[in-house]
């Protein structure tokens, strides 16, 4: 009899919820929430405070039935629990977000506690960038192949990396931590603190506020009109929250847009400098890049390439097979599930 688990993809812009066939790796159905809203009006601040401590986890369980109710199982069929990936730093034993400053909550977040009373289902707690690595591994771009490294471009830059066919989490379980790579010395300030980082330069944030930073200062972009006809002009200032959709670049790039593609062009050189270095240092088989600017946008992934290959020794630089996700959008949600396998 199949066997089917709940797996949670949870960004800082949307949580996607899906029940998944563990055997197979199916998708039986899914849905999706905004991450962040507003909670509800209550005339007294404590409720206030209350109602917003539990917002994040009444969406996630939102999300969830809406999910299992599309999935129109038999009655009997049972689900052997929730899996969550999410971005952010998670303690795996205690299930509870650390630190996630992209999903709006405090510190210390107890997710899992929250969702295991909704469900009275085990809750696994893990980070979104090892659920969508682990998705791979099983079902996706890393089927067959026992050293590989999947990099992932979104509102930051992380990878997980897959060594002997396991997932390696590293002494501190950070390993993977490739946003902060060092690309360029006394570089760009960078989200950590540091300086020179490659998720300064080739996240989806970085892109999104150069583009808009150069259009304020009246670089001409076909993006302007883009953006005004999907009624959704992001403000250069928060630009680490609000991202420009990869469809909407994707689009620029084929009206042959010089600014998008100056700078979709540079921040995938300097991604490719970055991935280089992994090549030489890691040797892995194969490196598979996953995150929705890279699904949408060839042009991102054609010049990333290419710098990769081009800047790596000749030796491991020839042997490296470098591809998309297989499971594109659904690699976090289907490895979130398997964390209860
Ligand atoms: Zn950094």
């Amino acid at each position: 009899m199949e066997r089917y688990g709940i797996g949670v993809d949870l960004g800082g812009t949307k949580i996607l919820a899906g029940v998944v066939e563990l055997e197979t790796g199916r998708v039986v159905s899914s849905a999706k929430k905004k991450t962040v809203g507003t909670p509800k009006d209550s005339k007294d601040n404590k409720d206030k405070d209350r109602e917003k401590e539990n917002e994040l986890a009444r969406r996630m369980g939102d999300a969830i039935d809406e999910a299992i109710m599309a999935a129109n199982l038999p009655s009997s069929t049972k689900i052997v629990g929730i899996g969550i990936g999410a971005a952010g730093q998670v303690d795996r034993n205690e299930k509870v977000l650390v630190f996630a400053p992209n999903l709006g909550v405090k510190p210390n977040y107890p997710l899992g506690a929250l969702l295991q009373e909704r469900f009275k289902l085990p809750v696994a707690l893990g980070n979104d960038v090892e659920a969508a690595t682990l998705g791979e591994l099983r079902f996706g771009a890393g089927v067959g192949c026992a050293d590989f490294v999947c990099v992932f471009i979104g509102t930051g830059i992380g990878s997980g990396i897959v060594q002997n066919g396991q997932l390696r989490r590293g002494s501190t379980g950070t390993a993977g931590e490739i946003g902060h790579m060092v690309v360029s010395a006394e570089g760009r300030h960078c989200g950590c603190g540091g300086r020179g980082h490659l998720e300064a330069y080739s996240s989806r944030t970085a892109i999104t506020r150069t583009l808009l930073g150069e259009m304020k200062r009246g670089r001409e972009s076909v993006l302007t009109e883009l953006l005004a006809s999907e009624g959704t002009m992001p403000d250069a200032t928060t630009a680490s929250s609000v991202a420009i959709r990869s469809k909407v670049i994707a689009r620029a790039i084929e009206a042959n847009d010089e600014l998008v593609k100056h700078v979709v062009r540079e921040a995938a050189e300097i991604l490719g400098l970055g991935l280089s270095s992994v090549i030489n240092f890691y040797n892995p088989e194969r490196l598979i890049l996953g995150g929705g600017l890279m699904e949408a946008v060839d042009y991102l992934f054609e010049i990333t390439v290419r710098e990769a290959k081009f800047e790596s020794l000749r030796l491991p630089g020839s042997q490296i097979e470098i591809m998309r996700t297989g499971l594109g959008d659904f690699s976090g949600l289907i490895g979130s599930a398997l964390f209860n396998k």
